[in-house]
């Protein structure tokens, strides 16, 4: 697997319900958990979303700079993003070099 890219489920421009300040989120595809109370059962087939690159990820997130920080950030859910977690650390990376605030909404289970 390439870890410059995440199966990404959706995006959500101005999230308020997933941490701290206004947060930009992204779903990540797959998770193997299936919880009975799931509500994103859609986001569990590992191979269905969209191979999206992380400069395309960071990029869009750029666009909203000026709406999360520096009180919010971005937080990444799922889906399970752990099972992605060599890419996901890329995205962080990234992330931390412009400054922006991350969380990760996890379930530990991958
Ligand atoms: S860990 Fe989250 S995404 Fe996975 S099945 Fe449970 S509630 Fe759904």
């Amino acid at each position: 697997m390439d870890h410059n890219f995440l199966r990404v489920h959706s995006f959500e421009s101005f999230g308020t319900l997933d941490g701290p300040g206004i947060r930009y989120v992204v779903f990540l595809q797959g998770c193997f958990l299936r919880c009975k109370y799931c509500q994103n059962r859609d986001t569990w087939d590992s191979k269905s979303g969209e191979l999206v690159s992380i400069d395309s990820i960071v990029n869009k997130i750029l666009n909203y700079k000026n709406y999360i920080c520096p009180s919010g950030g971005v937080t990444i859910s799922g889906g399970e993003p752990l099972i992605q977690a060599k890419a996901l650390t890329n995205l962080f990376k990234k992330l931390k070099s412009y400054g922006i605030n991350t969380a990760v909404d996890t379930s530990r289970y991958d």
